[in-house]
């Protein structure tokens, strides 16, 4: 538990927490599934450090404060014919938040979020404060990037924008199968592609969204009544029926997919797309695989899931990015397929991770830094970032009396 919590307005007030703390940590708004924002110090939190300090119409490039909500970048950037390039599944979280664990949206196309970043500036443990620029400081950017909140503080953010656009949302359900034996295609040729795989079924949803400037045409009725009420309240009260009976968790996935979820052709603002509705509370593991697995990979999940015991009360996410070159990037070097493993309650958890994760592990998987895992340690972090060393060394450097680290940070790094 933090002894001192901090909301600082300015950046004299950020360096003067460093200053005086020998242990912080940065939460932005929480949103991890794990233990990385945890401190027994100062926790400092950007929730009054959130402005937008320059927007550059034509150059197509807006300087935020780092505590800055994405749901809040969005409406202002909306209100200005603007947007962000790809988003997650919500924007909940700040920038630098969602910058710091590598978060990621779809779309093979698109790399993690963080690359939509031009330039940071950083503050490091003894007050300095450094500008990492991605042309003129190209490798401190790559390495620097993804940095789990351990090499500084991050102030403010300058972000590559673009032209408000729609995206054309094409939702349908189909055969498991069929889907997996076209995946490729179905990935390279669609902008943004997920699927939605509820467990003990044989059917997906597919998830299709093309950019376009095609007008709006999806109706606030269908929102407030799909979005809202069917998959916000409909949804939990399926939850509930499923924890009296656990065994019922088959058929209710199965009416779900068949009976709840309907197919979607409309267009609507890219933001409001990208986010889905609002989940209710459940736990979440995510990692990051070689997308030349992905077929392989999914089949052995599914037929796991399928012929084991657990009853699972949730969908199971597919998604892809493009290869980086960040440092600590879970898709550094390499296309990649996220398979994100999801339950709306503790029943069979632990044993729902730990098998997935021999799974995960068996095919090169890395984890979501934002998010659950569990069988993995310093010797596994190092075979699977070739670059985890140099960025150690630079950790050291930048806060060589691991002002920064935490107990999450020092299960990664040597201390
Ligand atoms: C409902 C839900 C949906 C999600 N959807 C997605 C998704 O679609 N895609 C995806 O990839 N992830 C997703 N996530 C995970 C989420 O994006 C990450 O965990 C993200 O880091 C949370 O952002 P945050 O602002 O809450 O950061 P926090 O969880 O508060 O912090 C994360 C890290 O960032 C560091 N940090 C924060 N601010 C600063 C700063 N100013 N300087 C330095 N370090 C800082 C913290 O110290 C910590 O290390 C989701 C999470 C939830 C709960």
């Amino acid at each position: 538990m933090a002894k001192n919590y901090f909301q600082p307005q300015t950046e004299d007030e950020i360096i003067q927490v460093i200053k005086e703390h020998s242990k912080i940590r940065v939460v932005g708004t929480g949103h991890s599934w794990n233990k990385i924002c945890l401190t027994e110090d100062a926790l400092v939190n950007f929730d009054n450090y959130n402005k937008v300090l320059h927007l550059d119409k034509q150059a197509l490039k807006i300087t935020v404060q780092a505590g800055i909500k994405l749901w809040q970048l969005n409406e202002y950037l909306d209100k200005e014919g603007l947007a962000l390039k790809n988003l997650g599944s919500i924007s909940e979280q700040s920038i630098a938040g969602a910058v710091s664990t590598g978060t990621h949206g779809t779309g093979i196309n698109y790399q993690v979020l963080g690359s939509q970043i031009e330039e940071f500036s950083l503050i490091k443990a003894d007050g300095e404060k450094i500008t990492i620029n991605r042309e003129q400081d190209n490798e401190l950017y790559q390495m620097a990037l993804v940095n789990l909140g351990c090499l500084g503080i991050i102030s403010e953010i300058t972000l590559n924008i673009v032209p408000a656009f729609n995206l054309h949302d094409e939702t349908y359900t189909a055969n498991f199968e069929d889907v997996i034996n076209n995946l490729n295609e179905l990935v390279n040729k669609t902008d943004h592609f997920k699927l939605w795989w509820f467990p003990h079924t044989g059917e997906v949803v597919v998830y299709k969204y093309t950019r376009t400037q095609a007008p709006v045409n999806d109706s606030r009725f269908r929102q407030w009544f799909m979005d809202e009420l069917i998959s916000v309240n409909a949804y939990r009260l399926l939850l509930k029926i499923g924890s009296i009976n656990r065994n019922w968790r088959k058929n209710i996935n199965r009416r779900l997919v068949q009976n709840f979820i309907k197919p979607l052709d409309r267009v609507e603002k890219s933001f409001k797309v990208f986010n889905v509705p609002e989940p209710p509370l459940h736990r979440e593991t995510e990692w990051a695989f070689d997308i030349s697995d992905a077929q392989s990979l999914l089949r052995e999940y599914k037929s796991m899931i399928n012929t084991s015991g657990h009853r699972i009360n949730f969908l199971q996410e597919i998604r892809f990015t493009k290869a980086d070159d960040f440092a600590l990037s879970p898709c550094y070097k390499r296309n990649t397929l996220w398979l994100g493993v999801y339950n709306a309650d503790n029943f069979g958890w632990d044993e729902l991770l730990a098998d997935f994760e021999i799974i995960a592990k068996r095919y090169n998987g890395k984890p979501h830094w934002g998010k659950e895992f569990k069988s993995v340690n310093k010797e596994f972090f190092n075979r699977a970032y070739p670059m985890l060393s140099n960025f150690n060394l630079l950790r050291k450097e930048f806060d060589p009396g691991n002002k920064f680290a935490n107990d999450f940070i020092l299960k990664i790094f040597e201390a």
